[in-house]
């Protein structure tokens, strides 16, 4: 099973089944139900690319929960830029709640470390980070990662709600650029 997509000048192929990733987000469902089990933590994720993720996850979870979306975005093309171009919809009373950030993917970590204040300011309970994806290789700064799904190795994927400059979100699997 060799894949391939064309996402305007790049191609990719398949690296992750949609099988897999449900495997790896029951897993962090799994371990989520366990530790908020009477907690009715909130969930946050960070939009565009965790929708998908996000989804899935809620599903999974079998805990009372609350979930309220914001936007971040700091990726042109296919590196990390580290500039956070926006942070909207964090207007949530985050006092006294167990705040869990759903992440797509952790490539620099630079988003996060730059967004992870704002919450912690607003004196949540707890406040931990859930991603779907991380990349070891690729994290520059130091911050608290608590579930994570699936780790892989530092190159550029596409699909499950993940974009190549707005293309392949759609995509079921994810993808690795050839
Ligand atoms: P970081 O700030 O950790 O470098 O990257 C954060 C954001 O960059 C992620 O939430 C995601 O939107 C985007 N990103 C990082 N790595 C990839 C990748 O391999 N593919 C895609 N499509 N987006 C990525
Ligand atoms: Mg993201």
């Amino acid at each position: 099973m060799n894949k391939v997509v064309t996402l305007g000048d790049k191609s990719f192929q398949l690296y992750i089944s949609e099988t897999q990733i449900l495997t790896a987000v029951r897993a962090v469902a799994e371990q989520i139900n366990k530790d908020y089990l009477g907690k009715r933590p909130l969930i946050i994720p960070i939009l565009n690319g965790s929708f998908m993720f996000a989804s899935d996850l809620m599903k999974e979870l079998k805990v009372d929960c609350d979930i309220s979306f914001i936007k971040a975005a700091s990726y042109a093309g296919t590196s990390s830029t580290g500039n956070i171009t926006n942070l909207i919809g964090l207007n949530e009373d985050l006092a006294g709640r167990h705040v869990i950030i759903i992440e797509d993917i952790i490539d620099t970590g630079h988003t996060l470390a730059k967004i992870l204040p704002a919450f912690a300011e607003k004196n949540p309970a707890s406040l931990k980070v859930a991603t779907l994806l991380f990349k070891p290789k690729a994290l520059k700064t130091q911050i608290p990662i608590d579930y994570v799904g699936m780790e892989i190795p530092n190159e550029f994927i596409v699909g499950y709600g993940l974009d190549y400059d707005g293309l392949g979100r759609n995509l079921r699997d994810i993808y690795q650029v050839i």
